[in-house]
């Protein structure tokens, strides 16, 4: 008999898990960049309160995430801080 085991990772403790998911990722159709502004915020305020954060932001980072946000930045503020961290030795 096959047993299961139960791995818990820090998805499992996000506070986006299951239901905020639009927030994060801009729409197929594409969407203005004031509701692209205003849908960031709204993430990054999901973000601010999740106790996963550190370690959301850090997959995004060294898996070179190229959309949505992560650990309460959005992809042109994650390029940003790798630009700002290279060579830094972070
Ligand atoms: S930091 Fe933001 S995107 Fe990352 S798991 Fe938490 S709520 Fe979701």
């Amino acid at each position: 008999m096959e047993q299961k085991v139960e791995v818990s990772t820090w998805r499992d403790h996000a506070a986006c898990k299951g239901t905020f998911g639009e927030l994060f990722y801009p729409p197929m159709q594409g969407e203005r960049r004031s509701e692209r502004r205003l849908r960031e915020e709204r993430a990054k305020r999901v973000c601010a309160r999740c106790p996963v954060r550190v370690e959301c932001l850090d997959q995004a980072l060294r898996t070179k995430e190229i959309t949505g946000v992560w650990g309460g930045l959005n992809e042109v503020e994650r390029r940003g801080l790798l630009h700002a961290t290279e060579g830094s030795g972070i």
